[in-house]
């Protein structure tokens, strides 16, 4: 017998999960955080829905924090297994989850000695050990479509999401599953790019399967017309004329590189001056070396830059930080400049910093380059509140608030449909996940309606059993 738990990434984007049983085995596809509403957030505290050491082995479709960033959390708790994931998820891993844990002993450390916190003393949710705990368990595999054994009846096929870098659909095949011995075939769509998207490859056309999950965060909205580049020019410019700061909130991996690209190429086409480029984050540099290193993910633009030695995200006048003293350095900083830094939703980490300087300016730009989740600060800018919470003090918001829709990493509804249409046969069941709920039932609407499949969204903690 098998089936799938929905144990997150449902009714939100955040926080992705889904347990599959067969045969008395385990596997969890995905092991992210819970982002935003504080509601959410609390789950990540609580006991998992399932025994984390009876878990088999983990498949991560993509390195984003929500979708990974309960990983050494899992492994506390007791899970001993290994992790499946592509080799470039692997690298941005090595990155991204000691920092996390970093963050989250930031965060404790900063409340203990502020006083802000009810529990005492405020403890993190892991720290810098279990991270390296849980990067001894990746396993790298190739992003190229082919099956590898995950464990006893189960294998999977990673394959081009078109995400960020690395990222996956994963195909999972469920031997015996069947009663008369067949397998199931589930494919995750993992979150899924947009087609067109700067540096990375388009995503893969679907493998055709029993059951498919598909990510919804545009279930009920498009891109829109304008370009990305255009926007961006108008808001470099008027921000050189007024010669203030832009805060570009975005995270260090994947948005900042194409962020980076973007700048360059409209440098070079001389749509905007030079100015300087400032990257606050310490792991935005390595993982513009990660970006580098995959050439098999790359398309054919960014490849050949590189074949004529030219760097693809150095912009003409940049600098990256990597220590806290060189970040407070950049307080002292007077003119036009642009400020990139994580997080993206301004949910934590070194932007909160620059927030509380940029926000009450009102000659500076914060320009939002990526989905807000419910209940961040980021949306709450966005949402057009004069005032909002940082670090337990109201920052007011006078500064310009601008935002990019084009650079979105996610495939909106028809870019969805578009790829659903590269599928020959017709799934016996669809689930719309990773959306907030509107967007998901929308999703779920325009597939029956573009194809007559059956499509379900599921709801948090709930069990479907396969056949
Ligand atoms: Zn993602």
């Amino acid at each position: 017998m098998a089936s799938i738990s929905f144990y997150g990434g449902v009714g939100t984007v955040t926080g992705s999960k889904y347990l599959l049983e067969n045969n008395g085995k385990k596997i969890l596809v995905d092991c992210g955080l819970f982002q935003g509403l504080k509601k959410l957030r609390e789950r990540n505290w609580q006991d998992p829905p399932f025994n984390p050491s009876e878990i088999d082995a983990v498949i991560i479709t993509h390195a984003h924090i929500d979708h990974t960033g309960f990983l050494p959390r899992l492994v506390k708790l007791g899970f001993s297994g290994k992790v499946f994931t592509s080799r470039a998820t692997c690298d941005l891993l090595k990155i991204l989850l000691p920092d996390s844990a970093r963050l989250q002993e930031e965060e404790a450390d900063y409340r203990n000695r502020n006083n802000l916190t009810s529990h005492s003393p405020a403890l993190p949710l892991y720290d810098e050990d279990d991270a390296k705990e849980t990067l001894k368990r990746l396993e790298p595999i190739s992003n190229d479509g082919k099956a590898v054994e995950i464990c006893e009846n189960f294998r999977a096929a990673f394959n081009v999401a078109g995400h960020i870098l690395g990222a996956s659909l994963v195909l999972v095949e469920m031997e015996n599953a069947k009663e008369n011995g067949d397998s199931i075939k589930f494919l995750f769509s993992g979150d899924l790019g947009h087609y067109d998207q700067p540096i990375i490859k388009d995503p893969a056309i679907p493998s055709d399967c029993d059951y498919l999950m598909v990510e919804s965060t545009y279930g009920n909205r498009l891109h829109g017309e304008i370009s990305s580049d255009k926007q961006l020019t108008e808001i470099i410019n008027e921000a050189a004329r007024r010669n203030a700061p832009i805060l570009i909130p975005a995270f260090a991996i994947g948005r900042t590189q194409e962020i980076l690209y973007l700048i360059r190429e409209l440098e070079e086409q001389k749509r905007i001056p030079i100015l300087p480029v400032i990257v606050d984050s310490p792991m935005a540099a390595q993982a513009t070396q990660v970006h580098n290193r995959f050439s098999e993910e790359h398309d054919e633009e960014y490849a050949s830059i590189l074949t004529q030695k030219r760097h693809p995200l150095r912009t003409g006048s940049m600098m990256t930080t990597s220590s806290r003293d060189e970040s407070k350095k950049l307080n002292d900083m007077k003119g036009a400049r642009i400020i990139i830094s994580a997080s993206g939703m301004l949910t934590g980490g070194r932007v909160l910093h620059h927030a509380m300087r940029v926000l009450p300016n009102e000659n500076a730009t914060i320009v939002f380059v990526g989905y807000q989740a419910a209940g961040t600060t980021g949306r709450r800018i966005q949402d057009g509140e004069r005032e909002v919470r940082i670090m337990k003090q109201w920052i007011p918001v006078r500064c310009h608030v601008e935002k990019v829709e084009g650079f979105s990493a996610h495939a909106d509804w028809k870019g969805v449909l578009r790829w659903l249409e590269g599928l020959k046969t017709t799934p016996k069941k669809v689930f719309t996940t990773h959306g907030e709920p509107e967007a998901a039932e929308a999703m779920a609407q325009h597939i029956r309606e573009r194809f007559g499949w059956t499509v379900t969204v599921p709801h948090y903690g709930q069990t479907v059993e396969l056949n």
